[in-house]
């Protein structure tokens, strides 16, 4: 009765080529049930971009699938144990998770499961190398990044793996109902097509047309000159080990491997410090005095509608509106407009990014919240202020990245020039600097 019988149960790794869990759950033939919980938690904070992408990306899973996969609505801790019931499986297998809600959600499920006899099992993770991995000789996680990125690649990965869901025995059980997955709602942006096949064409053509030209592009927003990667890697259509392996010595090679290496360091800082989702890993900053109440919200509501009177600010906000995906550079220089201009907590602007992004991953999205604040580990220093005039003119020369997206600037000659600003930058600049004396003495 169902001894060999495994449930996949799907979170971040919408896929089925190289996937650890699926080819562990389907071993020595035994029958694999795919399943995704529609967890409220997770949906609750999700803006609709980022559902509709999620949506999509189940019904191409499903499709993969043969149809197969089976959608429950609920608290994964009740809905686990009972899918193992219903489908007589003797073991759940997943892909490990490592940012604080997900650690926490699975040792709830594994102890669950634990009272049943059932075996709950972590074979994989999103990362090349496993946070918690790459430690100092004294054991002890790296707090800087640089350090932390030679190490890590002196740990190296696994080539991909061969194989995928064909290969294993992926099974309907008769009666086990599912809830489905729901219809889209309605978003007026247009979104990367969500199937495992458009990651792998997006990053062919990166690597056949930009990946070459990556270190001299990157900081441009007005040119296509990044991978637009991230929101595969997010959902795991794509896993950042297949990247690698593709990738050479050049030094553009090596640049886009070290932003790679990024996003594996900021999943290491959380792992070790998941308090720092949400406070500052630099404590000292707490201190620093911070505006809240009807003005400051008034300011915020300015900043998230792209309505600062500062182009390239204004033109990134609308840009993650208008598509769920912001460029690097512009997401550098609006947190740093939100945090050292306005003077509000990041963790109000690090909220309106996830609602929004697409990509949004707690690790990548907080940590880079805190880097530009200068609350966080490694951190460009508080005193260091983008300008939001000079940052425009020096990374959108042309202007071509604020006329595409700030309405009534198309043919304004010096488009960076700010029209109406909220706030006078250089006044906000010394504010900054002076709160942050105040805060730390300094
Ligand atoms: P590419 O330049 O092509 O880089 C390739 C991949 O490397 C990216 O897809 C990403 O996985 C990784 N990467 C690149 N830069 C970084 C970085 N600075 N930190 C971590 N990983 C990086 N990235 C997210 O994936 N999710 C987020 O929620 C997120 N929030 C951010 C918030 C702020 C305030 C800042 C400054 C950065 C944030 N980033 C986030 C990092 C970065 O902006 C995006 O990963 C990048 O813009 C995605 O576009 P791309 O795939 O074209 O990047």
């Amino acid at each position: 009765m169902g001894a060999e019988r495994s449930i996949i149960w799907f979170r971040r790794d919408l896929r089925i080529h190289d996937h650890p869990a699926l080819a562990h759950a389907g071993r020595d033939g035994r029958e694999v049930v795919p399943v995704f919980v529609l967890d409220p938690s997770l949906v609750r904070p999700s803006g609709t971009p980022r559902l509709a992408f999620m949506y999509r990306s189940l019904r191409a899973l499903d499709a993969a699938l043969g149809g197969r996969l089976v959608v429950r609505h609920g608290d994964p801790d009740t809905m686990i144990p009972r899918l193992v019931a219903e489908a007589g499986a003797d073991e759940v297998v997943v892909t490990r998770d490592y940012a604080p809600y997900g650690r926490a959600r699975d040792a709830a499920v594994a102890a669950a499961l634990a009272d049943a006899g059932v075996r709950f099992s972590g074979k994989g993770t999103p990362y090349a190398v496993a946070p918690g991995t790459v430690v100092k000789a004294d054991g002890t996680p790296y707090a800087v990044f640089t350090p932390f990125s030679r190490a890590w690649r002196e740990v190296g990965w696994p080539q991909p793996l061969a194989g995928d869901a064909h290969d294993v025995a992926v099974h309907r059980v008769r009666g086990l109902g599912s809830d489905g997955i729901p219809a889209d709602p309605a978003i007026d942006c247009e979104l990367p097509p969500a199937t495992e096949d458009a990651a792998h064409d997006q990053w062919e053509s990166f690597v056949a047309d930009g990946l070459d030209h990556y270190g001299a592009r990157r900081n441009e927003p007005g040119v296509a000159g990044t991978s637009q990667i991230s929101l595969y890697l997010r959902w795991g259509q794509l896993h950042p080990r297949q990247m690698l392996a593709d990738l050479g010595d050049s030094r553009s090679h090596d640049t886009f491997r070290k932003e790679l290496a990024w996003r594996e360091f900021y999943a290491d800082v959380l792992f070790h410090q998941p308090e720092t989702a949400r406070h500052n890993l630099q404590r000292k900053l707490d201190a620093m005095e911070l505006d809240e109440g009807a003005a400051a919200r008034t300011r915020f509501d300015a900043w998230a509608e792209g309505r600062t009177g500062y182009p390239i600010v204004d033109a990134g906000m609308r840009q993650l509106l208008a598509t769920g995906w912001m460029h690097n550079r512009v997401r550098m220089i609006t947190a740093s407009f939100l945090v050292k201009d306005l003077h509000l907590p990041w963790q109000w602007g690090a909220r309106h990014f996830m609602r929004h992004l697409v990509d949004g991953d707690l690790a990548s999205n907080q940590h880079g919240w805190q880097w530009t604040a200068g609350t966080g580990t490694d951190a460009a220093p508080y005193f260091r202020v983008f300008n939001p005039i000079t940052q425009g003119r020096k990374f959108d020369p042309d202007g071509d990245y604020v006329r595409r997206w700030v309405p009534g600037t198309e043919s304004v000659d010096d488009v960076h020039e700010p029209r109406q600003p909220i706030v006078d930058h250089a006044v906000e600049r010394a504010e900054a600097l002076r709160r942050y004396q105040e805060a730390t003495g300094r």
